[in-house]
């Protein structure tokens, strides 16, 4: 049985574009009268949208479906569907293995969510992966968000640069941008509705070229900057090989693009970067860095790591530890090398891994010399002013919000006189620099 009345419940693991293609499915069941539920014991249709980036991202998936095969019987009718990028790349081996899952459906075919349901619902299993080569378009209008303070926005999809290590682009296929006039569209129609900060999202979205007018990133955003009512937009995630001076440019002079820039680099050693088949050197990463830093100071990196990579020796994690001496990065996020089945590194056979043990003890010290960099630059803020969008009472009593350089801030409550709420912006000047976090007391609501 399916159809108006049902409800679901959608299980989302990985990263942003995840988070979006969770808020489509939801829209689109919505749209066909199905009521969502946080309570997945409650559910009739449930959604498992799932990350394939690392092997535990995987493991996480299998172990959550072993533990449905009761709740699915509880109850007759119930629809189990594997969506997102372990989907895509297990397939109908999920199907295979999985009885209990009545439908597999990756990333390029979320808009055909209904029909997979539907046929669920008729006793028919079904694999839904071809991966599109089109230009993506959706129906924005349905795509279900929570109220708040910020919204995602797809601006290309799929990836062309095969790094290595990664399986992204055997899972979301080939690179597509979005039409311009399109993603325009969405983000009027997203101040419409309250959200006065996005978040334009892309594997590689610096790659961001239009299909119709080959307008790049910084055309795109500096025509979003022109939309009455939006004050804050951010993009996630760039590729060092697309960062522009055009670009670089654009952030020194445009204060409605956030002032944070997550600029993954890997590794600081060439030789490492090379095997990655990165494109660029450390020399090249720390050339962008300084360039988009003198354009506009006030920009906070953040990057992602990789350590234990097959051949990384105690020379080239050095190399690693040096660069972010050398960069101050505000925030990053660093993980174990995690071989993918179908990319060039798991196929380089044994000789080159680093064992398990000497990789977790390189994550350790990386992150400690991080947790050091990270105080100090937080606590060189004290006594400045930060813009902060608002995201809502935080712990202690306390509210919590996003500096436009992406710090996680709080501060108290302000005086009965004013309300607040998610969504608005204030300036906080900043009284505390701690480790993960500022705390600060309100400046002004602007
Ligand atoms: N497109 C982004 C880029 O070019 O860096 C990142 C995409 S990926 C979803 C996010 C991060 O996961 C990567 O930057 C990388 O640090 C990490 N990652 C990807 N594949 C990995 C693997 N096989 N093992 C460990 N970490 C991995
Ligand atoms: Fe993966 Fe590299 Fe593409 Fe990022 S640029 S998604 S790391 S293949």
């Amino acid at each position: 049985m399916t159809g108006p009345g049902r409800k679901f419940h959608v299980e989302t693991w990985g990263c942003q574009m995840n988070v979006l293609d969770s808020q489509r499915m939801a829209g689109l069941l919505e749209a066909r009268g199905y009521q969502a539920t946080e309570d997945f014991r409650d559910c009739d249709v449930l959604l498992l949208n799932t990350c394939d980036i690392r092997e535990k991202a995987e493991w996480k998936v299998y172990s959550e479906l072993g533990r449905l095969g009761n709740w699915k019987r509880e109850r007759s009718g119930r629809v189990i569907g594997v969506t997102g990028c372990v989907a895509q790349r297990a397939g109908e081996r999920i199907l295979e293995r999985l009885p209990l899952v009545d439908f597999v459906l990756g990333p390029g075919n979320v808009d055909r969510l209904p029909e997979a349901v539907e046929a669920a619902g008729e006793g028919s299993r079904t694999t839904l992966l071809e991966l599109p080569s089109d230009s993506p378009s959706y129906p924005f209008e349905t795509i279900s968000r929570p109220g708040g303070s910020q919204a995602y926005i797809t601006v290309i999809e799929g990836c062309d640069q095969f790094c290595t290590f990664c399986v992204v682009p055997f899972t979301r296929g080939r690179e597509r941008s979005r039409r311009a006039s399109e993603i325009e569209l969405e983000a009027a129609d997203l101040v419409s509705k309250g959200f006065g900060e996005v978040t334009v999202l892309g594997q590689t979205v610096n790659a961001y070229a239009c299909p119709e007018t080959g307008l790049s990133l910084a055309g795109l955003l500096e025509r979003l900057a022109r939309i009455e009512g939006l004050r804050s937009i951010r993009f996630l995630t760039s590729h060092p090989a697309f960062v522009t001076p055009e670009f670089a440019e654009l952030l020194g002079r445009e204060p409605r693009i956030g002032r944070y820039f997550h600029l993954p680099v890997q590794s600081g050693s060439d030789r490492i970067l090379g095997r990655m088949k990165r494109r660029y050197t450390a020399g090249r990463y720390l050339e962008i860095v300084d360039q988009v830093r003198a354009k506009a100071p006030d920009v906070a990196f953040s990057s992602d790591f990789i350590v234990g990579f097959p051949g990384e020796t105690e020379d080239d994690f050095q190399d690693t530890l040096k660069l972010i001496e050398t960069v101050r990065f505000a925030s990053l996020f660093a993980f174990v090398y995690s071989p993918r089945p179908g990319t060039a590194a798991a196929r380089w056979g044994t000789g080159l891994e680093v064992p398990l043990d000497a990789a977790k003890e390189r994550l350790a010290r990386l992150l400690e010399l991080q947790r050091g960099l990270q105080r100090k630059q937080n606590q060189g803020l004290e006594g400045s002013v930060l813009r902060v969008l608002v995201e809502g009472e935080g712990r202690g009593g306390l509210w919590k919000g996003r500096s436009s350089c992406n710090r996680i801030v709080h501060f108290p409550p302000p005086a009965p006189s004013f309300a607040l709420t998610a969504g608005d912006f204030v300036d906080v000047r900043v009284e505390e620099g701690l480790e993960n976090s500022l705390k600060g007391s309100l400046a002004a609501a602007v």
